[in-house]
């Protein structure tokens, strides 16, 4: 129903049931008033009757009462009235006249009782009636002593009573007249309101009516619907500015959402039919892809950053088995940058079909999509390669165990694609920098770690071994006379001569210990957790492989010795780089002391 019609029925309801109200009210009060005056009309007559008749026989013309009787009966609406006899008056006065014999039951009833017995006759269409009697009683108590005359009677006792019969005709069609102009009002007012109604709020219902259904549309998403022209300059207005905001809201919408989903991967994708949902959603990603862009950019390597993207893809996008690779696109060479879950595939030998061909892997599509998924039985597949570089691509592998969870990978696929875009140029930097760090701590000629490298390094080694018992042996080298190499064979040799030194040097440790070319043919060798006694035996395998190296130099080979000088770190000092003054007092001692050899400092050095 529509709403004008909703509240023309609501009003007109509602002032019917107040008209009933009144009406039924008004009936019943009316039927009140009317019996209660003809009671009080009853009441005076028989009053005035008993009064005159006391008189009558005071008077003692009590004989000559019929006239008065038969004149009462001229009073207006009354119809009829007569008096009854009680038992006791009839046994001292006899039967009385005419008027005095009409006793009914219900007279003797009063006679009996004492009691007033009214009945009322009332008819809608026929004529109605009031009946009444009364009783007269025995006093002794006014003016006049009723037992005086009535001496078989005593106080209280029902000497007789009056009837009265009387047309409350009048009253009921005047009750009638009210009620029926009520109504009329009733119905007159029920007409101008329905005509109010229709006519002035109308237009505003109306104009609500169309509001109401263009703000349904709107609140599911859909503002192409327009309020109707309204009638009335207000309603008129009220429409236009809302249609003129609609219009307005609509075309805002649509732009926002299509501009800002430029700037994530799957912005083809249709998710919902209302602009300002899918405006919402893009901002929300846009936000998250912000904060995750923000934060990897304080990350200090890529490691951390891989770890990071691992845990949007476990916490947020509810992934749990995946790995990623990097390979370069020039070498092929293909590292685990993350892993996640066993590696199922062989990667390494047999490549990856998702980096060659450029495309999504998805075995959903075909089970054995890709050769190199040796190991993928009972596992759903997804490679996702991304370009980061020229030379870096990255490999995403997703494994799926149910058809849930492939579904689940798939949709979120362009999520994926939304942080490792945001990542992109954060990891090429940092692998620039990575690089540039890298050459700054890296001798040229030897490929060594240089002596920046070993500043860096020093804080790190100290707290190290200040929070466990590790010690570092520091070794001093220094290749004996080699300036006569290059007086002699020149620069070039002298070069090729470093060179093979420091490759010595390097086979000859281990992975935790660290080479650094210290100064021109002087080298520092830390020795990762090494005794007193390990540390001179690295030494002298050292000095003993160069001693017997043969330098090749055109068609001859020359070799060199090298004298070393050892201290420990941090049994000699707590500090580094009184270690490496220490190895440099033994070197010197070395030095003096014949050179080719191994000295071990001691206090007496100092
Ligand atoms: P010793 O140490 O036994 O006392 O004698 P030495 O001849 O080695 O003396 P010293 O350590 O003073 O000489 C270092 C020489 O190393 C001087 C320099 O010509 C040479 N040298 C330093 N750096 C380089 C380099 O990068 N390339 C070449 N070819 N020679 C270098
Ligand atoms: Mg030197
Ligand atoms: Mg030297």
């Amino acid at each position: 129903m529509k709403t004008k019609n909703k509240i023309i029925f609501t009003v007109i309801l509602l002032i019917s049931f107040m008209f009933l109200l009144i009406t039924v009210d008004m009936i019943y009060n009316f039927r009140k008033y009317g019996v209660k005056s003809i009671d009080d009309k009853a009441h005076a007559v028989a009053k005035t009757i008993e009064h005159a008749l006391t008189s009558q026989m005071v008077n003692g013309t009590i004989e000559h009462r019929e006239l008065f009787l038969s004149q009462l009966k001229n009073i207006p609406n009354i119809d009829k009235i007569w008096l009854n006899r009680s038992q006791k008056v009839i046994d001292l006065y006899g039967e009385g006249i005419e008027e005095e014999k009409y006793q009914d039951a219900i007279d003797k009833h009063v006679l009996a009782t004492g009691e007033v017995q009214r009945v009322i006759n009332d008819n809608l269409f026929t004529q109605s009636s009031y009946r009444i009697s009364i009783p007269y009683k025995a006093t002794a108590n006014g003016k006049i002593n009723c037992i005086s005359c009535h001496t078989n009677a005593k106080e209280g006792d029902t000497l007789g009573s009056i009837s009265l019969k009387m047309s409350i005709d009048d009253t009921k069609e005047m009750g009638i007249a009210t009620v029926s102009n009520t109504i009329l009002i009733a119905l007159i007012l029920m007409i101008a309101i329905t005509i109010l109604l229709n006519f002035i709020i109308s237009p505003f219902l109306s104009l609500f009516d169309s509001i109401k259904k263009v703000m349904h549309k709107a609140q599911e998403g859909d503002y192409s619907y327009r309020v109707e022209k309204a009638k009335g300059k207000e309603a008129k207005d009220v429409s236009l500015w809302i249609n003129g905001l609609l219009e307005k809201l609509e075309t805002t919408l649509e732009n926002i959402d299509s501009k800002i989903s430029i700037f994530l991967s799957d912005n083809q994708k249709v998710t919902s039919k209302d602009h300002l949902i899918n405006v919402k959603n893009t901002v929300d990603r846009l936000s998250d892809v912000y904060k995750f862009r923000k934060t990897i950019e304080f990350d200090e390597t890529n490691d951390v950053i891989y770890e990071r993207l691992a845990q949007i893809l476990e916490t947020q996008m509810g992934v749990d088995e995946f790995n990623f690779f990097e390979i370069n696109t020039a070498t092929s060479e293909t590292v685990v940058v993350y892993s996640k879950k066993e590696i199922l595939c062989d990667i390494f030998n047999l490549g990856c079909r998702s980096d060659r061909t450029n495309i999504i892997v998805d075995s959903t599509q075909f089970k054995n999509i890709c050769p190199a998924c040796t190991n993928c039985d009972g596992f759903n597949y997804f490679c996702i390669p991304y370009s980061i570089s020229n030379e870096i691509d990255l490999i995403i592998s997703i494994y799926a165990r149910t058809k849930k969870e492939s579904l689940k990978i798939k949709e979120m696929i362009p999520y994926i694609q939304d942080y490792v875009d945001a990542a992109k140029t954060v990891i090429i930097s940092k692998k620039l920098m990575h690089t540039l760090e890298m050459n700054a701590q890296t001798d040229s000629l030897t490929n060594l770690k240089n002596r920046k490298y070993l500043e860096d390094t020093i804080p790190k080694i100290t707290s190290q071994t200040s929070r466990s018992n590790i010690q570092y042996g520091v070794l001093l080298l220094d290749i004996d006379f080699f300036k006569v190499v290059n007086d002699t064979y020149g620069h070039d040799i002298g070069d090729k001569a470093l060179k093979l030194v420091a490759r010595i040097l390097n086979e000859s440790i281990r992975e935790a210990d660290i080479a650094i070319r210290f100064g021109g043919e002087e080298f520092l060798i830390l020795l990762y957790n090494c005794d007193e006694e390990s540390i001179f035996t690295v030494a002298e395998k050292i000095r003993t492989k160069i001693e017997q190296t043969e330098i090749p130099i055109g068609t001859i080979s020359i070799k060199k010795t090298v004298s070393i000088g050892t201290s420990i770190f941090p049994k000699d000092s707590e500090n580094i780089n009184d270690c490496i003054k220490f190895s440099d007092l033994a070197l010197y001692k070395a030095k003096n002391s014949g050179r080719n050899q191994v000295i071990t400092f001691d206090e007496s050095m100092l």
